[in-house]
């Protein structure tokens, strides 16, 4: 039996529990028992998984599986260091040169998550003197680095390049480094940055050109190259971020760029320097993932899951529901209110389907949703079942 309570110090927690709960922003862990998958149990329930990142179903690949027993084998379970001190293995530098070929850059470094690789790169480049313009919908890990920066923060409207300009104009004469910051894909709307136009801006007004391709990667440009090619924008992005959490089915951030880019990174980016790095395993695993991409077996999926965007969107387009600005396979199902949005998603999942509700603080107060991804490992029956079951609840709870 356990026996911590909690004492004076932190009995506030108590109260700001009870506020959560009062403002219906209080949630439960959903629990998966198995495998993530298109059909998968959570809390002892077998339903339509409509809220994982696993684009390509990846996940649970046999290549990838294989990939990270092998590497269990050969290597052991743990890096046992940080990588500046003994924690660089042959199998890490390998998998960031095979990112980089990937992405047609110099180099590549690879973090323990994406969060980390877009904090600890925006903090580390730059500091009190610096601007960092940044897009509003940007994600939490860029917002987190920027503050750790210290640099100035500008905010400009979501998408809105104009507005952009607006800030850069008014900032033109600024004596340090200027960062120009984007998501490739957002990943609560769905909807792709207009990079052409950023780039642009950042050429016109000096500013390092920095994107966070978390959500495009293996899901836009050439084999899931991401919004560089898929604008085909190579050469004037300066900084590329990518997560290997999401299609690419594993763990992980990676960095792409110059080889000096790279290496101040070695030297100044705090989670490299002062986290332990990835187990052999997940770097093999990853390896493995980039074969596939990189392969007709890739393009496949790829196209599978384009094509299963398509049908759902259509499907909930035809029932009634806003899906908002999404172009991608991250498509919200807008609600407006936390409280609707949390009824629908427990009674939807009541009916079978987990299609997560998001609401402050991850997207702005009055503008909760639920939030799903369609993957190339759902089936038709899955998603016209999912549609059906979404449209019936909908009704019910007057949403359409
Ligand atoms: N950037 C974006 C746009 C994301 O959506 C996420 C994941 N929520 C991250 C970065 C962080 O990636 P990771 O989960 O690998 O830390």
């Amino acid at each position: 039996m356990s026996t911590t309570v909690t004492r004076p110090q932190l009995q506030f927690l108590h109260q700001a529990l009870e506020d959560l709960k009062s403002k219906h922003q209080y949630f439960h862990l959903r629990v998966l028992e198995g495998e993530q998958k298109p059909i998968a149990t959570f809390d002892g329930k077998e339903v339509i998984n409509l809220s994982s990142n696993n684009y390509l179903g990846l996940t649970t690949h046999p290549k990838l599986r294989r990939a990270a027993i092998q590497a269990i084998r050969k290597y052991g379970v743990g890096s046992g260091a940080v990588r500046t001190i003994t924690g660089t293995m042959k199998i890490h530098l390998d998998l960031e040169d095979q990112i980089a070929r990937f992405k047609k850059v110099e180099a590549c470094v690879v973090f323990q998550s994406g969060f980390t690789a877009n904090a600890g790169t925006v903090s580390a480049l730059l500091g009190k003197e610096d601007l960092i313009v940044s897009d509003e919908l940007n994600h939490a890990s860029i917002i987190d680095g920027c503050r750790l920066s210290r640099a100035t923060i500008k905010v400009f409207k979501h998408k809105d390049v104009a507005d952009c300009e607006r800030v850069l104009k008014e900032t033109e004469n600024w004596n340090g480094r200027k960062l120009l910051i984007t998501d490739g894909v957002f990943s609560m709307d769905g909807d792709i940055a207009d990079l052409p136009a950023l780039c642009s801006l950042a050429e016109k007004y000096n500013c390092i050109m920095m994107v966070d391709d978390a959500h495009s990667s293996g899901v836009l440009g050439a084999r899931g190259r991401g919004t560089i090619d898929h604008h085909n924008c190579h050469g004037r992005v300066d900084i590329q971020v990518g997560t290997l959490s999401k299609a690419v089915g594993a763990l992980g951030g990676y960095v792409c760029g110059s080889r000096e880019l790279i290496e101040f990174l070695y030297h100044r980016a705090r989670p490299f320097l002062f986290s332990t790095s990835h187990p052999p395993s997940v770097a093999a695993t990853c390896e493995a993932a980039f074969e596939v991409l990189d392969s007709e077996a890739g393009e496949r999926l790829i196209k599978k899951l384009w094509s299963n965007t398509k049908f759902f969107k259509r499907k909930l387009k035809k029932l009634g529901f806003n899906t908002g600005k999404s172009e991608t396979p991250i498509t919200p199902i807008m609600v407006g209110e936390a409280e609707k949005a949390f009824d629908f998603s427990r009674e939807l999942f009541s009916a079978g389907v987990l299609a997560m509700a998001i609401g402050f603080p991850t997207v702005p107060e009055g503008k909760a949703r639920l939030r799903t991804i369609i993957t190339a490992t759902h089936k038709r029956a899955d998603l016209e079942r999912a549609a059906e079951i979404i449209g019936s609840v909908g009704k019910k709870l007057g949403i359409v």
